[in-house]
């Protein structure tokens, strides 16, 4: 049904009384964008996420448009317009910290023939590398990835122009790929991690046909780059809503093409305390996302490869000093495999080493180190990874009541506390750090033991 609307040439127009869309919501740049091209002779939508995000009465998170006027028109038209992208380019309007982009309509779908002259599209085993030529507004709405992504506002008479039906599944909560789901896949394997985040996001369904050739085709994302794959896992993750994400992801079975090492000792949990602790971290930080509190990649990270840490860390126990030099050891290997999949660059890369490392040396905690540590930068994170894995059942609950004791006692009571200054004197973590190596021996072991 979706196809044939696609290949239709006359777009269904829904007039301003039938649609919500109003230029209250509407950001004033946006709008300005829009009158000054359409003054200028040319046509200007609003298009994308912001259409259908106004439609179903959210707010927009940025505005984008599309017009027939090239970019070099664009630039002309606009005195803060700056244009980007070597390849395809795009015109960029600033206004202060606000950006609207604007995009000339482009074409993808026809029968225009498959060249790698600069300025024409390539493909390669049915992938796109470049795509680069100018179209219509038809042509630019069929190359979009999802019918409810291809909706043009049409700032000329307020009217929402749809070649794809993209209105109906907006009103039916559907993710529907446009034209055919293979086909479209194999253009951008990147589509089926876009399915499952707008399915989240919006809180609808992905519709059946766009959703069952997902697990088949999952294998296409391991020809994506490494760099892109991060920046669609980061889109995932801290999307707000974390946990349904993860749970999505492992439905249509592409976590494996995100988190190899996660995905298959999830797959074997079989008392379920790696993803406890996962899902706790991922409700810890949409929580966080919903309050506006900042949040880190690292520590999301980190909490997506622990568990898979502390498994491997098992396989040196034996052969090294220390279960701290295990986890050392194992974080070196994990993090090295996790590489070959998925980029985390080094601004957070090394944070999340750090958060791990802190693990063992939260549970030595007597004397001056306890209050060296507490002055880490690192600190904090490492403290709020550690109370999770407290409550999923992963580290102790002593630990975490010296530490949040020590956090909260004034400073000058703080060496008391750690048991610092006193000769002879116990801090109340003495008892515990005296057998700290063995209890930290046993927390790595454990989501490995359980499932013996
Ligand atoms: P968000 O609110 O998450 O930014 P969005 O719809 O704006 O959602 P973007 O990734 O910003 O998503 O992309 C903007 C638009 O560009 C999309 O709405 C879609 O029409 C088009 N688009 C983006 N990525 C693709 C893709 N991989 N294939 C086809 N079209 C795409
Ligand atoms: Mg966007």
């Amino acid at each position: 049904m979706t196809h044939q609307q696609a290949s239709a040439t006359e777009p269904a127009i829904i007039e301003r009384s039938e649609h919500v869309i109003s230029r209250e919501n509407i950001s004033d740049n946006a709008l300005k964008v829009l009158y000054r091209l359409r003054n200028g002779g040319y046509q200007a939508h609003l298009v994308g996420g912001s259409v259908r995000d106004l439609s179903l009465g959210r707010l927009p998170k940025d505005f984008d448009v599309a017009t027939d006027a090239t970019p070099e028109e664009v630039d002309a038209l606009f005195r803060n317009c700056r244009l980007i992208g070597r390849r395809f380019r795009l015109a960029h309007v600033h206004f202060g910290p606000e950006v609207i982009e604007v995009a000339t309509f482009r074409a993808l779908h026809g029968s225009e023939p498959e060249t790698d002259d600069a300025g024409d599209r390539v493909v390669e085993a049915g992938r796109i590398l470049r795509d680069n030529v100018y179209g219509s507004l038809e042509e630019d709405a069929l190359r979009r990835d999802f019918t409810i992504n291809a909706l043009y506002y049409n700032i000329a008479d307020f009217s929402v122009v749809d070649y794809t039906g993209g209105m109906a599944d907006l009103t039916d909560g559907l993710v529907r790929l446009i034209g055919d789901p293979e086909t479209r896949y194999r253009e951008d394997p990147v589509r089926m991690l876009r399915a499952v985040r707008f399915a989240v996001k919006l809180g609808f369904r992905i519709e059946q046909q766009t959703g069952e050739c997902i697990p088949r085709l999952g294998s296409l994302l391991e020809a994506i780059p490494a760099a892109r794959l991060f920046d669609e896992a980061l889109k995932l993750l801290l999307s707000g809503q974390g946990v349904e994400t993860l749970a999505m992801l492992r439905r249509y079975d592409l976590l494996r093409y995100l988190f190899p090492q996660t995905d298959a000792l999830l797959n074997h949990d079989r008392h379920g305390v790696a993803l406890a602790f996962i899902n706790r971290a991922l409700a810890n930080t949409d929580r966080r996302i919903g309050e506006d509190k900042p949040i880190t990649p690292a520590f999301l990270f980190g909490a997506m490869l622990w568990p898979v840490v502390q498994a491997r860390s098992r396989a040196y126990v034996e052969d090294v000093a220390s279960p701290a030099q295990a986890i050392q050891e194992a974080m070196g290997d994990v993090v090295e495999r996790q590489l070959r999949t998925l980029t985390i660059p080094k601004r957070f890369g090394v944070p999340m080493r750090e958060i791990w490392s802190i693990q063992a040396r939260l549970e030595r905690y007597r004397g001056k180190r306890a209050l060296r540590l507490l002055g880490h930068p690192r600190f904090r994170a490492a403290y709020d990874f550690y109370c999770l894995r407290a409550d999923a059942g992963d580290a102790d609950p002593e630990v975490v009541r010296f530490w949040r004791d020590l956090q909260e006692a004034p400073e000058e009571e703080r060496p008391a506390l750690a048991g610092v200054n006193k000769p002879g004197g116990r801090g109340r973590g003495s008892k515990q750090s005296t057998d700290s190596e063995a209890a930290t021996a046993a927390q790595a072991g454990v989501s490995e033991e359980s499932t013996e």
